[in-house]
Formats: C-alpha cells, sequence, structure tokens
C-alpha cells in the first residue's frame, strides 16, 4: 500500500498565530519545525500499520514548508505545485491519503486563519453549501479514486472534515498559545497530541476498506465571494459571471470545476498559456530558497519535546 501524506501548516501542533504560517519569517520557520515533527509522526504510523511506502505532498502556500533534513528518510517528497496529472503533482498511484494540519473553512467564525483554497475567498460555496478545502481537495481527489483517511487540525476544522469524510480518523489540535507556552505541562501536551497523531494514522492505514473516495455529485455549481471589489477586479480576468462581490462557474465534476478554482486563483488569462513554465520556475525558485535561505526560527517561548525531561 502507498499512502501520501498532505501537509498544510495552520493545524499543526505548536502553532497558534498566523505569522508563523507566514512564508519567509523567523515565526514560520519556528512553525515549518512544528508541521515537519507532526509530519514524521504520521509517516511512522502509516509505516507501523503495514504501508509499503510514503510520500509527503506539501501544499501550504509556496507548497514548500517541511524541513527536508528532518523528514522522515523513508518518505519521499513532493513540494510546490502542478498542472499534470494532478494540481498535487504525480499522486495518482498512492491509495490512501492523511491530511496533516487542516484549518476551517472560509467565513467560519472564531476559527484559526479560516480560508478556502486561499485567503482572498470570503466565502465559498458549492451547490449552495458553504465548503472547506477537505470538501474541495477531498473531493478533487476522490474523483482520481483516492480517499481521504485521515486529518489533523483545530476542533471546528476537523467538525467540518468530518461533515464530508466520517470515515476518517481525526486529531484535534489546540490553537490557544498557552497551551504551547505552559512548560512542563506544554510538554506533556504535545507529547500527547503527537502520540495520537501517530495512533490514529495507524488506524487509517489499517482501515483502508472503510476509507471513501469523496464524490461530490454533478453538475456542480460554485460560488465564490471575494473579499473585496479590487480583489474581485484583480482575480477575475476570465469574467466568470458575478452578482456582486460573488463569482460563478458550473462543472460537470470537481475535476473540471477545481481547475476553474485555479484559473481565477493563480492564472490570470493572459498567464494561463505559460502556467507550466511559471510552476517550474516557482518550484525551482522556492525549492532552493526555502531549502536553503531561511531565518532562524522564532519560537517565542514555546516548548519543544526536546525539552522534557
Ligand atoms: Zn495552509
Amino acid at each position: 500500500m502507498r499512502v501520501a501524506v498532505f501537509a498544510d501548516i495552520e493545524g499543526s501542533f505548536g502553532i497558534w498565530r498566523m505569522r508563523q504560517c507566514k512564508t519567509g519569517t523567523g515565526e514560520w520557520q519556528y512553525g515549518r519545525e512544528c508541521l515537519t515533527e507532526d509530519v514524521n509522526r504520521v509517516i511512522k504510523g502509516a509505516f507501523d500499520a503495514g504501508a509499503k511506502s510514503v510520500f509527503v505532498k506539501d501544499t501550504h502556500d509556496t507548497g514548500f514548508n517541511c524541513i527536508r533534513k528532518s523528514l522522515d528518510p523513508r518518505a519521499e517528497y513532493i513540494g510546490g505545485h502542478y498542472i499534470k496529472p494532478t494540481f498535487f503533482g504525480d499522486v495518482l498511484d498512492c491509495d490512501l491519503a492523511l491530511y496533516v494540519g487542516i484549518h476551517a473553512a472560509s467565513g467560519t467564525e472564531g476559527a484559526f486563519f479560516p480560508h478556502t483554497h486561499f485567503g482572498i475567498f470570503s466565502d465559498v460555496r458549492i451547490n449552495g453549501r458553504v465548503v472547506s478545502e477537505m470538501d474541495v481537495y477531498g473531493g478533487y481527489l476522490g474523483e482520481f479514486g483516492i480517499p481521504v483517511g485521515f486529518v489533523s487540525g483545530e476542533d471546528i476544522a476537523v467538525k467540518q472534515a468530518a461533515e464530508s469524510l466520517p470515515w476518517a480518523e481525526s486529531v484535534v489540535v489546540d490553537k490557544k498559545k498557552g497551551a504551547y507556552t505552559s512548560g512542563e505541562k506544554s510538554v506533556e501536551y504535545l507529547r500527547k497530541g503527537r502520540r495520537q497523531l501517530e495512533e490514529k494514522a495507524a488506524v487509517a492505514v489499517e482501515n483502508i476498506s472503510r476509507m471513501k473516495p469523496l464524490i461530490l455529485e454533478g453538475p456542480l455549481h460554485f460560488e465564490v465571494t471575494l473579499r473585496s471589489e479590487k480583489l474581485l477586479g484583480k482575480y477575475n480576468s476570465w469574467d466568470f459571471p458575478r452578482k456582486d462581490l460573488t463569482v460563478e462557474w458550473e462543472s460537470k465534476n470537481m475535476i473540471e470545476g477545481f481547475d476553474n478554482f485555479n484559473k481565477l486563483t493563480f492564472f490570470p488569462k493572459k498567464v494561463y498559456p505559460f502556467r507550466r513554465q511559471l510552476l517550474f520556475f516557482m518550484r525551482s525558485y522556492y525549492r532552493i530558497k526555502n531549502g536553503y535561505f531561511y531565518p532562524k526560527p522564532n519560537d517565542e517561548g514555546a516548548v519543544r519535546l526536546s525539552d522534557a525531561k
């Protein structure tokens, strides 16, 4: 069995504020260490449960967040974003996806850094229902036959994911600063939490037979609301139909719908013909930049498991 570990960052243990997710900052460098530790636990759980091979698909922002030299060397690594065969690269040979560090959907009241796909959207709906990334990415992977069998993240994000992926194992992650800056108590919390990542990932892999690819039955009517008129002007270069700040399109399935979503989000009409070259350049640039040139980690007083006596 081949297992994919998808990595976002917002829902990692150790992370309590937005700056820790912002590429290039010292706080992000600390956040990367947190994420890498979480990902390693999930990799270990997958191997312990009998996975034959595991790869990590890094997804947040530039797609280069995990610290490669600290990743479990048994796992392969796919950084950055792609066009073919999927937006996530060549992930089609995996049997199961485990999703680390998820966050709540755009518009979720009181949630930590809630957004769906990209921060510019205040609301994303499919067929009238507010959706999270687990609907969009889970539904996209689902059409390729890949089930999502595990999620970790803050309680509300896990709850939203469970509405679409009721079969998935999950680990709830605290997003309060005090959870990570309270000395011995925080070390204990991290120890327990990360052990859960390992255990629940293993349960998911052992129970792959009950994991289902998520299929959102088409046709799919997408409605995405931009946060401002300015953003709308900048991003809707495709002249998708709009009502106020909401852009709409209809697709026969999620693969097609997600392509349109990416046109709106990442590929303005003028750039679209060159999107392959653009992504190739971005991957090469950030592979080097995030791999070799980064600030010193600023943990702002957070504890590490290595602090344990
Ligand atoms: Zn993210």
